[in-house]
């Protein structure tokens, strides 16, 4: 691999994930923007997949030899203008569209609250069937912007430095909630084409999207594909795969599905470099420790030098952020296309480790580099909203644990 332009600091519009740690002086904006959840008895259209909502047209009256057709007027409306009642679908019949109101509603889980950060970066709490919620984060970069999703209420894993590994998975999200978030910061990035226009170009306020947000999305694999199936589709939401990047902790047995079925690019909770230390940082690391995870990512389908896979390391003071440990990395890695993002930690409520300083970030920085991997350092983004990597939490689930417990597992 030829060596890349020392980075010191990440740009990050080569970034996909959400960024790190701020100095900027917090400010906070904190709306509340009511939204309806489904009604009982009706079937919300947003979610299902195009052979899903062809089913769900004919079984309401549709005749099968207009349904390919409905569909695709359908979906357009919905994933490509953003109208969300079907009165104002205004080239189906009146007839139609009143058949789609009795049997149909079009509906994103509720905005809570929208908190924007001084650098820009925008926290959606995000309230689901159930009454739970999730976090969801837009950061604007330069001519682009990213979405970083959630796939689960809180999570089952427990990756000891993420403060959404403190709290109890609680459920998995439908397609309809996942998608729902891409949705909903359209909404609020007013970034739907006006009646009558065609839909904007590739230069968007959102044009990537992240799952990096709360919950490991291979646990909940049916409903993300279906997703970002949807997010992908030329007749809506359009986004290329090439923007859609998949973030696991390492859960191998999906990792070639993830490929065949999304065809995404894929990033890896990585952190460590021994199986001692990943089996305290990310725990699944016992089920499925080094070895077989990197089995798995060489043989991953879609690998080439322009779809390198991104592993991420969060930077901890004295834990895995030494020399060696920059050596052991590349050493492991060796022949795969990779790039390395290093992310200063970011700090939580009880969190039990610290932030690597700024020299030993550089200086395994520029190991990685020398060994010919790109080594980007995320610049801080959304801390003081905790919004940042690893920070994501939602307000009302406060399963919490204790710091103690923390530091328990963190000891083991
Ligand atoms: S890093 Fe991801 S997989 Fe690990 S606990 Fe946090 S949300 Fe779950």
């Amino acid at each position: 691999m030829n060596a890349p332009a020392r980075p010191v600091v990440t740009p990050a519009a080569t970034d996909p994930a959400p960024q790190t740690g701020a100095s900027a002086p917090i400010t906070q904006d904190v709306l509340t923007i009511p939204r309806k959840l489904p009604e009982a008895g009706r079937t919300n259209l947003v979610g299902l997949t195009r052979e899903q909502l062809r089913d769900a047209l004919i079984a309401a009256g549709t005749p099968e030899g207009q349904a390919k057709m409905r569909v695709g007027q359908v979906w357009q409306w919905i994933y490509q203008k953003g109208v969300r009642d079907f009165a104002a679908m205004t080239n189906l019949a009146k007839d139609y569209r009143a058949l789609l109101a009795e049997n149909f509603t079009v509906d994103v889980p509720e905005l809570v609250s929208r908190q924007i950060s001084a650098d820009g970066t925008r926290k959606y709490l995000v309230r689901i069937a159930g009454g739970h919620e999730v976090e969801t984060v837009y950061i604007p970069e330069e001519g682009r912007g990213t979405l970083c999703i959630s796939s689960q209420v809180g999570c089952t894993l427990t990756c000891t430095f993420c403060h959404t590994g403190t709290q109890k998975l609680v459920r998995n999200l439908t397609p309809g909630e996942i998608v729902g978030q891409v949705l909903l910061a359209r909404d609020d990035l007013g970034e739907w084409p006006a009646p009558g226009r065609a839909p904007k170009d590739e230069t968007r306020l959102l044009s990537n999207i992240v799952l990096m947000g709360m919950g490991e999305p291979l646990y909940n694999f049916d409903a993300v594909r279906d997703a970002m199936k949807i997010a992908m589709d030329p007749e809506g939401i359009s986004l290329s795969r090439r923007r859609i990047t998949l973030s696991t902790s390492g859960v191998v047995p999906m990792i070639a599905r993830t490929a065949e079925e999304i065809g995404c690019q894929l990033a890896i909770s990585f952190h460590a470099t021994t199986d001692e230390v990943r089996d305290k940082l990310v725990p699944i690391n016992k089920k499925w420790p080094l070895k077989e995870l990197l089995e798995a990512l060489r043989t991953y389908p879609k690998l080439s030098n322009s779809e390198r896979i991104t592993f991420e390391y969060v930077m901890l003071k004295g834990v895995n952020d030494s020399d060696d440990d920059a050596r052991r990395l590349v050493k492991l890695i060796r022949g795969i296309p990779a790039k390395i993002n290093l992310i200063p930690f970011n700090e939580w409520p009880g969190a039990p480790y610290q932030r690597s300083d700024w020299e030993r970030i550089e200086s395994f920085a520029e190991i990685v580099y020398r060994a010919g991997y790109a080594s980007p350092i995320r610049t801080p983004r959304g801390e003081d909203i905790m919004a940042a990597c690893g920070q994501l939490k939602s307000a009302t689930e406060r399963a919490r644990k204790s710091r103690a417990e923390i530091a328990a597992e963190t000891a083991r």
